[in-house]
């Protein structure tokens, strides 16, 4: 009985069939679906037969995966489901198959060398990323803002994944205390620059990518400019001001921002794109006042939290220049590594949002210090100058014989590892219990490890009644530097 059967031309037949792979036939058997074929394409029948109407010897015919010489040539019967391919010897270049896009680039996605091949064979045989993905990720660009605790995992993991472009804003050197947990950095980087030690470290993993050093404090001056050409934006950064900046920016220019943040044992993580979902101002309009939250200098992080939190975000970024699986947008991810525990919270988009809401009332980038309660003046009214004692005066003041008071607010397993002679521990949150113990007529120094915290103390105390006050500008850090190599650093 006759039916409709598919026939697959080769590339070089096609141009006799109207420039079709496949055509449509009727035919019972092999022969007759050829005759209709030849009948609809006439300029066929001279490269499918010869002059005694046989088929040339060097044109193939499969049905299905079956060379129909093996079967009963030309009268091997034809079932409803079979197709049948025409498929020519190939003698050489003029007949060759176009070489595939991804090998050239032809479809406006960068080929992949074999070297690329062999490096990403894992992600080619995922079929969520394959071919296709790779190329994605090597024609996508990723800027990491801080190249510190997660900027160290993210930019790794994104240059070994073959992301063609990462730009990484910092403008530290390498200092003995990141080694903790940074390990874009080794032993020789310290007092080198972050971002050259960060550049040769990933090119050495993966030459394939370029890294863009920008060796600079984000500000609102440069935000924009330096967001602006990629495609999403990771914030690893450890401080409140440019944290709001990023969202900001990311939000302005309409990109996707891969939020972590890290504090001693736990880590958040969230991604942040206020075309589809909440921006990091829905989640905090406000930032918490200086000092609430200590920074991870002052109240320390477990070395290993950044790598967990940072490697969430390259997993973040991964699935967004991919387009696969469930983003974190309108999710914010808690770990807790002392109990080994996720939680995870539902985040909305604030219609009120200051920024992404309905009556937008930011629209361009501001001044987030200033925002962020840092400018002392605007802050507290205490002008930080009339209030410091730097480590040498303090140490000629003591060897003079002066009468002075030193009150350490650190915590107790610091005070372990170091301290001053002479100096009285009260931790800062113990210090409005204390507060008896402190005899408002002596003159009083704070002091903490960097002077951060005991200027918060110094505030306190102000506001309570104690005049004769001073922090000790540095800290005990110092102290060690200035005065007295003997005491250890941390
Ligand atoms: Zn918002």
């Amino acid at each position: 009985m006759s039916h409709t059967t598919k026939i697959h031309l080769p590339t070089p037949l096609r141009a006799y069939a109207g420039s079709q792979a496949v055509v449509e036939v009727e035919g019972a058997t092999v022969g007759e679906a050829l005759t209709a074929l030849v009948e609809r394409h006439g300029e066929l029948k001279r490269h499918l037969y010869d002059e005694h109407g046989r088929l040339r010897r060097y044109v193939n015919v499969y049905l299905n995966d079956q060379d129909v010489r093996h079967l009963e040539r030309e009268a091997t019967p034809i079932a409803p489901s079979d197709t049948l391919s025409i498929v020519p010897s190939i003698a050489g270049g003029a007949t060759r198959p176009a070489p595939p896009a991804w090998s050239t680039g032809a479809d406006g996605l960068p080929p992949l060398s074999q070297d690329e091949l062999l490096r990403y064979g894992r992600h080619l045989i995922l079929p969520e990323v394959g071919l296709d993905g790779q190329r994605r990720l090597k024609a996508a660009s990723v800027l990491v803002v801080g190249a510190g605790g997660l900027g160290s995992p993210l930019a790794l993991y994104l240059a070994a994944a073959g992301v063609g472009r990462i730009g990484i804003v910092d403008f530290d050197r390498v200092d003995a205390s990141n080694l903790q947990r940074q390990i874009l950095y080794d032993s020789d980087s310290v007092g080198h620059s972050k971002l050259e030690a960060a550049r040769a470290r990933l090119v050495g993993l993966n030459p394939g990518v370029r890294v863009d050093p920008h060796e600079t404090r984000l500000t609102s001056e440069n935000a924009l400019d330096l967001l602006a050409p990629y495609d999403v934006v990771v914030d690893g950064t450890d401080n409140f001001p440019t944290r709001y900046l990023v969202n900001d920016a990311c939000v302005l220019l309409g990109k996707p921002n891969v939020y972590g943040s890290i504090f001693r044992f736990e880590g958040q993580a969230s991604v942040f794109d206020a075309r589809v979902g909440p921006c990091y101002r829905c989640l905090y309009p406000d930032p918490p006042p200086p000092g609430l939250v200590p920074s991870c200098a002052e109240g320390g992080v477990l070395g290993v939290l950044p790598g967990l939190i940072g490697t969430i975000q390259a997993i973040e970024t991964l699935k967004l220049l991919l387009g696969i699986g469930e983003s974190l947008v309108g999710r914010l991810v808690l770990f807790d590594a002392l109990t080994l525990s996720f939680r995870e919270l539902a985040l909305k988009k604030d219609p009120d949002c200051p920024l992404c809401g309905v009556r937008p009332t930011i629209t361009r980038l501001v001044d987030y210090e200033a925002f962020c309660g840092l400018t002392p003046v605007a802050s507290t009214g205490v002008e930080p100058g009339g209030w410091e004692i730097g480590a040498r005066e303090l140490g000629e003041r003591l060897a003079r014989g002066d009468d002075v008071a030193i009150i350490d607010v650190r915590e107790p397993h610091e005070w372990q590892i170091a301290h001053l002679p002479g100096a009285t521990l009260i931790p800062l949150n113990t210090l409005p219990a204390r507060l008896a113990e402190l005899d408002t007529s002596r003159e009083i120094v704070l002091h903490c490890h960097h002077g951060q915290r005991s200027m918060r103390a110094l505030e306190f105390l102000r506001q309570s009644g104690f005049r004769k006050l001073k922090n000790l500008k540095g800290g005990i850090d110092a102290w060690s530097k200035d005065v007295d190599p003997s005491v250890p650093r941390y």
